[in-house]
């Protein structure tokens, strides 16, 4: 086995806050969503940081990973961005970095917790991507240790702060992923890994380009284009669908007045066949709440109101899932018990 090198855990001096959002407000919401002061990524660059000993041990799930992003970024995925002013985007590098065992980073991390440990990863070099002055285009996306919580049930976030500087516009960007954490202890195979998260991912991405700061593309009430369509009214799990392979969540379309992509590359879509094919996304993504429940919940919600949506079918965001796993934490992942696969593909 690769010897690992540690990196300690650096403390947050403060950062900004915000906590997880609960979304299903923003399930099935039709209209125009506003762009405020259109603070968009209008090019933007992406790149990951895997935080924990797992990536070091399979580098296939980084691989992978950064396969994903690098084709949808550049893939069709991304073009109905356009008209939110975001063209296709870059996948720029990436970096592990296995916490250092002495020095962990706490068990509970807050956005503080990581935009400062974020600054110290840019400050001295471990991360190579560094935000200009005025920077609107670079956004680390951070899939956050194992051994870590954003919170019970929550896939992920994306937040901004400041890198050099106090005062005056945002210049960091940045997401953290945990959805990977509910797969089980440790993934199955690299594929699993991506499969288990892509979709969250894709949300936090297309969120974060379209509203980089909070002055961007949002309802009047806070939700952003992964939110509204993550998933249809009263769903009980995120809606994904499949594009060039990959597992993700669709988002608001303004000038379609729907979700996009409706059932790309012969993915499903609540609302389009109704139950039919909300039913089997349902089964697909209810891996995580178990397949038969998620088939039959994705199956009446998606029928019922995709079609009162309009075909608005969706994905999920920063979300909560409504069940909630016990974790059992452990240094090592190898020798795992069987485990309860959360999230499974079909
Ligand atoms: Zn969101």
């Amino acid at each position: 086995m690769a010897r690992h090198k540690h990196l300690p855990y650096v403390s947050a001096r403060g950062a900004n806050g915000g906590g997880e959002h609960v979304n299903s407000q923003c399930h099935g919401w039709i209209g125009t969503v506003p762009g405020h002061q259109r603070h968009v990524m209008a090019s933007p660059q992406v790149y990951a940081i895997y935080w924990d000993a797992y990536f070091r041990e399979t580098p296939a799930a980084v691989t992978v990973m950064n396969r994903f992003l690098r084709e949808i970024l550049r893939g069709s995925y991304m073009s109905r961005l356009r008209q939110y002013g975001v063209r296709s985007g870059k996948f720029v590098g990436s970096r592990v970095i296995v916490p250092d065992p002495q020095n962990p980073p706490p068990s509970s991390l807050t956005p503080a917790n990581i935009e400062a440990q974020l600054q110290s990863w840019i400050k001295y070099g471990t991360v190579t991507m560094r935000p200009d002055p005025r920077e609107t285009n670079r956004l680390f996306l951070i899939f956050t240790p194992n051994t870590t919580s954003l919170g019970p049930g929550l896939c992920g976030y994306h937040r901004n702060g400041r890198y050099g500087k106090s005062s005056g516009e945002p210049n960091l960007f940045w997401a953290a992923v945990q959805q990977w954490h509910y797969i089980v202890q440790s993934p199955p195979s690299p594929r699993a890994f991506a499969d288990s998260c892509t979709w969250a991912v894709s949300h936090e991405l297309v969120e974060a380009f379209t509203d980089r700061d909070g002055k961007g593309y949002r309802t009047n009430s806070g939700c952003e284009i992964g939110d509204i369509c993550e998933c249809p009214v009263g769903c009980p799990e995120p809606k994904t669908v499949k594009v060039d392979g990959w597992l993700v969540e669709t988002y608001w379309d303004n000038q379609g007045q729907t979700c996009y992509p409706e059932g790309a590359d012969g993915g499903v879509h609540a609302g389009t066949a109704g139950g039919a094919n909300a039913g089997a996304n349902g089964g697909a993504n209810g891996g995580a709440n178990g397949g038969a429940n998620g088939g039959a919940n994705g199956g009446a919600n998606g029928g019922a109101n995709g079609g009162a949506n309009g075909g608005a079918g969706a994905p999920k965001p920063p979300r909560r899932i409504p069940k909630r796993r016990v974790r059992r934490r452990s240094p090592r992942r190898s020798g795992h018990s069987p485990s309860r696969a959360r999230k499974r593909r079909a």
